[in-house]
């Protein structure tokens, strides 16, 4: 029987991504489920190529196109966040690949672990938002969360043959530094938006790479490799390494280190999520670390990058405060998208909303969605 995978947000980097994965492991999977924003040509085309149970659109003015355009097909078509929380619950699909971008991600994640299904984790978001509603209800329904994003993977392979926190040094997810780690602070108000798309190592989609460039995507791993794997905030340091080719770390108390390395091909971390615990023959790149030569290692400059100091801060707080700097930087870095603001303008706004922040509620699901939404506000006045 194939193992049958739904996958949130098949049209961006992730979703493609994962779709040529699992063409190149057919017939072990059968794709049930796929889920978009607004491409919708993208999305009908993988409707006719993949045939699943069911499909939706969060956007309802594509509802109509989405039906023209896969006419003949038996999949059901669905709309808006319904739309979405019903493929992720009720595709049929044993796993769910969450690769939908930001905080939407949260309600349909959140609907398949609740219903007991694998995650293969890309949507950071939803974990750093959530990590703690995430991780009990996983616990409670028995669903498995396993990591997409590269330095997660990473720590999640080298953790392999030692589960005691005791044993744990340090976690060490390497960063590559973003397109501005060689850019002096002072030429930073006049960086644009092109130079900020302009990611050194990896192609992705454009919320992430922009996190990338001011490193609050590494601000954001931290948080999420809190969660996933019971670390302290003290237990998780972040290492600037150039080339990407060791993916993350983890340093134990008997001073062994153990790193996972690879080429710059998010095919290999996604693969490893939907085959867990087997492997299986990839054609991606080869690593040929004589090709390489040299690998290269410093420490983030934080002065420059206070977006790092930023998610620590939020992550010890906890609660929801982790909500609150997602929610600030996803309007941020969409006003920053849309040219309206510059690139330092990012981190202080993130940083002044969480300034203004009074947590009225605890870190329940309701308590998030509130911070999630106070935090919108505040962020787009400012
Ligand atoms: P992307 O922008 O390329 O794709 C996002 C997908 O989500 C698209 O299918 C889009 O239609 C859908 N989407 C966007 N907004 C939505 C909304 N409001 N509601 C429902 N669907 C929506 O993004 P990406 O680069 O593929 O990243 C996806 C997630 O994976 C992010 O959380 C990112 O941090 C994480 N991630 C990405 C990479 C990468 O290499 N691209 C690596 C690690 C982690
Ligand atoms: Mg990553």
């Amino acid at each position: 029987m194939p193992k049958k995978i739904a996958i949130l947000g098949s049209t961006g980097s992730i979703g493609i991504s994962t779709l040529k994965v699992v063409q190149k492991l057919k017939p072990a999977f059968q794709v049930v489920g796929l889920t978009a924003y607004r491409n919708v040509k993208e999305l009908a085309q993988q409707i006719k190529t993949y045939r699943p149970k069911m499909a939706a659109i969060l956007d309802w003015k594509f509802f109509p196109e989405l039906k023209a355009l896969t006419k003949g097909t038996s999949t059901q078509l669905l709309a808006g966040e319904e739309g979405l929380v019903a493929v992720a619950g009720d595709s049929g699909a044993d796993m769910v690949l969450t690769a939908i971008v930001g905080a939407a991600g949260l309600k349909p994640t959140l609907t398949a672990i609740q219903k007991g299904k694998d995650i293969a984790l890309a949507n950071k978001e939803t974990m750093v938002m959530a990590g703690d509603v995430v991780t009990k209800a996983a616990k409670k329904s028995g669903s498995r969360i396993l990591p997409v994003d590269s330095e997660h993977c990473a720590v999640f392979q080298c953790l392999a043959g030692s589960t005691k926190p005791s044993e744990i040094h340090k976690i060490l997810l390497t960063a590559s530094g973003g397109p501005f780690r060689n850019l002096n602070k002072k030429h930073f108000s006049k960086i644009t938006l092109k130079q900020a798309l302009k990611h050194p190592t990896w192609r992705m989609g454009p919320k992430i790479t922009i996190d990338s460039a001011t490193l609050m995507n590494k601000g954001l791993e931290v948080i999420e490799a809190h969660y996933l794997f019971g670390a302290p905030y003290s237990k998780i340091d972040i290492v600037i390494h150039p080339e990407s080719i060791i993916h993350s770390m983890v340093e134990y108390i008997d001073g062994s280190v153990l790193a996972q390395l690879g080429t710059t091909d998010m095919q290999i971390p996604i693969q490893y999520a939907l085959t867990y615990p087997a492997r299986g023959n990839s054609p991606v790149n080869r690593l040929d670390l004589t090709q390489i030569g040299q690998l290269h290692f410093e420490k983030p400059d934080h002065g420059k990058f206070p977006c790092v100091d930023l998610a620590y801060e939020a992550g010890e707080k906890g609660g929801t405060y982790p909500a609150v700097l997602n929610a600030a930087n996803e309007v941020a870095v969409n006003r920053f998208l849309k040219e309206e603001i510059s690139f330092n303008d990012i981190p202080k706004i993130i940083g002044k909303t969480l300034r203004k922040y009074r947590p009225l509620t605890n870190g329940n699901l309701d308590g998030i969605l509130w911070a999630d939404h106070w935090a919108r506000e505040t962020a787009s006045a400012i």
